[in-house]
């Protein structure tokens, strides 16, 4: 069974139109599984979804299994105990999701003392320190507020609240977007190696194509609140068969390419709306290869002849038949 599976996700919000649209998702445990997209294609709603931290305004319906119970109907004193234990997020911008007036060393001991991992406040201030250093921060900066640590040590102290009660699923989202290229590596280089190290099962999320090949096992495309390719990481970096992902691939040639994040190329326009969705294929209208048809026939996911690979689009392949 896989640790992680969604299945036929929607996410709504308000009275508004669905900003993720039919998502089925598998990750494996000890597996690694990035989504690519632009801005504004879903990515973060569907990371909130998966621990039910979206606005009450949210409306979800679809399935998320996460080591085969449903997230989605889960009672809350369950949710509370997935939290953390089962499951934990890194969020893009540290500096956001610390508590400002709390010094960081508190803020890892936090989780810890909820969830029972230790009995006593002092043994959960030890057990943060240990995590410090885990993630390469000296014992000392426990002491620190958030804005008296950088950018990357700060980054580094949300993943060692996300490992703090052993998870069996960190999510990644954008974690090294706001951080400079060297900084941005390293990071990236520590969450893998924590993972690794641990089994823990990774899904990551992020604009850069190039970022994800180079952590991820597998790749899911995501446009306009669908997955429109998903197949494994490097071939669909180096070769993807849908053209919204040839053109994710070719904006960001190398990893945390600043001067591409800035100016995608090939890419020119946005996403839709949800709310002005185009017709048919919602890529259409950007796509350098459509057809006429692709203006009123939206395309399913489907086999594209590699194993395990599959992407939803008119040139691609044979109806995928599920087996
Ligand atoms: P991504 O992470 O890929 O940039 P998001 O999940 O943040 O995408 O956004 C997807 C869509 O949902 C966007 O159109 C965005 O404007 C909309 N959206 C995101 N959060 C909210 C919210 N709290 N209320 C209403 N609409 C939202
Ligand atoms: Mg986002």
């Amino acid at each position: 069974m896989s640790l992680l599976e969604i299945r036929d996700l929607h996410v709504t919000y308000g009275a508004g139109a669905a900003a993720v649209r039919g998502v089925d998702l598998t990750l494996p445990a000890g597996q690694k599984l990035g989504v690519a997209g632009e801005s504004g294609c879903g990515k973060s709603t569907l990371a909130l979804a998966l621990l039910r931290l979206l606005p009450v305004s949210a409306t979800l319906s679809g399935q998320i299994l996460l080591d085969g119970e449903d997230v989605l109907t889960m009672k809350w004193g369950r949710l509370r105990a997935v939290r953390w234990a089962g499951a934990s997020i890194v969020f893009q911008g540290a500096m956001h999701s610390l508590n400002a007036v709390h010094r960081v060393g508190d803020q890892i001991a936090e989780p810890l003392l909820l969830h029972g991992r230790a009995a006593t406040p002092a043994a959960a201030r030890r057990r943060a320190g240990e995590l410090l250093e885990q993630v390469g921060l000296p014992v000392t900066r426990a002491d620190a507020y958030p804005h008296e640590l950088s950018g990357g040590q700060r980054q580094r102290v949300m993943i060692a609240m996300a490992l703090a009660c052993e998870p069996r699923l960190i999510v990644a989202d954008e974690p090294t977007t706001a951080l400079d290229v060297m900084i941005q590596a390293q990071i990236l280089g520590l969450i893998e190696r924590l993972v690794d190290v641990q089994s823990i099962s990774l899904l990551m999320i992020s604009h850069d194509l190039a970022v994800l090949a180079g952590t991820c096992d597998r790749l899911a495309v995501m446009y306009a609140g669908r997955i429109v390719e998903e197949g494994p990481a490097r071939e669909v970096y180096e070769a993807a068969r849908h053209p919204y992902g040839r053109a994710l691939s070719a904006a960001f040639p190398r990893i945390g390419d600043a001067a591409s994040r800035r100016a995608p190329r090939g890419l020119p326009g946005d996403p839709p709306d949800p709310a002005a969705l185009p017709p048919g294929c919602a890529f259409h209208p950007r796509c350098p290869v459509a057809l006429d048809l692709c203006a009123s026939e939206d395309q399913p996911l489907r086999a594209t002849g590699a194993v395990e690979w599959r992407a939803a689009c008119v040139h691609v392949g044979d109806p995928w038949r599920q087996s």
